[in-house]
């Protein structure tokens, strides 16, 4: 027979955890659709712990518990502008039911390259919390994502949180995601750019594509070319070689890597042009 365990204390769920395999659910909105009819096994739901359901800011940086929902993402208010793409991002993430019960940590465990949570935190050089019975750790969020659908949690661990350090928190992003339509879409490509503006120029320029690789990239080259532009040269900056050189697009149902390049290129110009704008 199997459990169903949803223990409102992480110390209950770890040693849960520790026991031998358990299917860790979230919002479910992953999971369910994954599984077709096997829905066996074990279930430990982690929706009732407080902690993994809060967002925090101190003086070291924001916390964003794992099992918060992208609903509760897209409507808090006070963040800092720098967090504008991971907003933005919430609010295009499938539709109104999956926002209000997918979580941060299910996109990011899931580790599907289309997932619209990736590249917003990349650009604020998010770190992941994993937790066990042996302990906690933290790793880079591009450490975590080790392929496609894999990832670095090891057997006894969940997600507790994803950690943005404060010295990354500054200027302003923005996300631009393209599917065949507005909502309850998957992204044929994606991106966010965070920007800081010194003297009407740009300073600093964190940009990542999701969608166009197996795991989302930082586009290295073309932050650098950035550096330096007022923002009516930001298109000509940005070159489409640049683009393609960090990028790897497939050809499938949604779109040939051609188009993925063309589209991932223009949305690039339009969120560095916006998060520049908003950091001005
Ligand atoms: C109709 C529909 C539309 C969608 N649209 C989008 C979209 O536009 N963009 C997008 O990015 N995604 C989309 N998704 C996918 C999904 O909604 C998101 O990825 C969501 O954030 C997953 O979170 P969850 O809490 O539901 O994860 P779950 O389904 O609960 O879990 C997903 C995976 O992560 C594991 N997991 C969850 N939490 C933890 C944790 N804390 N520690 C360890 N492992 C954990 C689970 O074991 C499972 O393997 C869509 C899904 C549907 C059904």
């Amino acid at each position: 027979m199997s459990v169903y365990a949803c223990p409102a204390s992480l110390a209950d769920a770890l040693a849960l955890v520790a026991q031998g395999p358990v299917r860790v659910l979230a919002g479910g909105t992953d999971i369910y659709p994954g599984a077709g009819a096997d829905l066996s096994g074990d279930v430990l739901d982690l929706t009732a712990i407080a902690e993994l359901t809060q967002i925090s800011h101190n003086a070291v940086g924001l916390r964003i518990g794992a099992a918060v929902r992208w609903a509760q993402i897209a409507q808090a208010t006070g963040l800092p502008p720098a967090l504008c793409a991971l907003q933005e991002a919430a609010r295009k993430v499938g539709g109104r039911q999956i926002q209000n019960a997918g979580t941060l940590g299910g996109n990011l465990c899931n580790a599907s390259p289309a997932a619209d949570g990736v590249p917003p935190l990349l650009v604020l050089g998010a770190e992941v919390e994993l937790a066990s019975a042996r302990g906690t750790r933290r790793m880079a969020l591009g450490d975590f994502l080790t392929g496609p659908r894999r990832v670095a949690l090891e057997g006894g661990e969940i997600m507790t949180a994803v950690l943005l350090p404060e010295a990354e928190l500054q200027g302003a992003s923005a996300f631009e995601k393209l599917g065949a339509r507005t909502h309850l879409v998957i992204s044929i490509a994606m991106v966010a750019a965070r920007i800081e503006v010194a003297q009407g120029k740009i300073a600093q320029a964190a940009i990542a594509v999701g969608s166009c690789s197996g795991v989302a990239q930082r586009l290295a080259v073309v932050e650098a070319s950035l550096i330096g532009a007022v923002i009516s040269e930001v298109n000509d900056r940005v070159r489409a070689a640049d683009v393609a050189a960090a990028l790897s697009p497939i050809d499938d149902v949604r779109a040939t890597s051609s188009y993925r390049l063309e589209a991932a290129t223009e949305l690039v110009r339009r969120a560095v042009s916006r998060a520049a704008e908003s950091a001005t």
